[in-house]
């Protein structure tokens, strides 16, 4: 689940958002790594920066958080689909159910994603309140 997490920075000429590390827990076990205050060098503009630990932050990485949403919603239709199929069969009553077993089949990918997103958000409070 960290790998859907990434650290930045924000450019101090451009204001763009740097990745430069995968997660870490906190700010300590990162200094660590690399130290309290590094060089780095913005991909957008290309100024290089001396920049200290604490203005990195935690984020998730949007393009996952993008990907990870499109799973869901297709896994969504999927079980709603097999769901709502398998009702088929069963139950001369379609009519009053479906919209109840297309809700479950919703339900279901929406609370792993409820889930998910409250622990990456817990991940990412929790590196960016601790600084050094
Ligand atoms: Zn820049």
């Amino acid at each position: 689940m960290r790998y859907m997490l990434e650290l930045v920075y924000i450019c101090r000429k451009c204001g763009k958002a740097n990745s430069i590390f995968s997660f870490y827990e906190d700010r300590y076990k990162l200094s660590e790594k690399v130290g309290k205050e590094f060089g780095v060098e913005c991909k957008y503009c290309c100024k290089s920066d001396n920049i200290h630990l604490n203005s990195v932050h935690a984020r998730v990485i949007p393009v996952y958080a993008f990907i990870v949403f499109g799973l869901l919603l297709i896994l969504a239709c999927f079980v709603s689909y097999f769901l709502f199929k398998g009702y088929w069969r069963d139950n001369v009553f379609i009519q009053n159910k479906s919209i109840q077993v297309v809700f479950i089949g919703f339900c279901i990918p929406i609370s792993v994603m409820a889930v998910l997103s409250i622990s990456l958000k817990e991940k990412i409070r929790a590196f960016n309140k601790y600084r050094l």
